[in-house]
């Protein structure tokens, strides 16, 4: 296991933040779910036969940064992902639900999303 220092998170202000003109209709993307408070679009880059991203309309950078206000947020954005995976075909057949919170994690875009995955089979544990 590294000790090394971690790299630092960066804060992504939401008038510079790629997910937030995805949900603005700035930057094009293959919306497939939006209400008043999420936003859902095909992954640029996907990792898996399906993938999308549930994103909050609301700009949070990382989930480290969430606290008791946001629960009914995260939680509507798991609920989404659990609907999105279902609508799909995927509900029984199974898919996996990320979130990268920090660099050290993999995280790229810093506006918080859920990656939703599926349509093969997934190692444990994740690389
Ligand atoms: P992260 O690495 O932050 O967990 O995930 C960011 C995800 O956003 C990646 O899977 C990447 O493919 C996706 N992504 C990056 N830029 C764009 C974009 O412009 N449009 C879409 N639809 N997805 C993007
Ligand atoms: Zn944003």
């Amino acid at each position: 296991m590294s000790t090394s220092t971690p790299t630092p998170t960066p804060t992504t202000p939401a008038g510079d933040c790629l997910f937030c003109k995805i949900r603005d209709g700035g930057i094009p993307a293959t919306i497939t779910y939006s209400d008043e408070r999420v936003v859902a679009f095909k992954d640029i880059g996907p990792k898996a036969p399906f993938h999308q991203l549930v994103i909050p309309r609301e700009h949070v950078g990382t989930l480290a940064e969430t606290d008791a206000a946001h629960e009914a947020l995260l939680g509507h954005l798991m609920v989404t992902a659990a609907h999105l995976a279902r609508q799909a075909g995927y509900g029984d057949k199974g898919f996996r639900v990320v979130m990268n919170s920090g660099v050290g994690a993999g995280q790229t875009v810093f506006h918080i999303h859920l990656h939703v995955l599926a349509g093969r089979s997934f190692g444990w544990p994740p690389g």
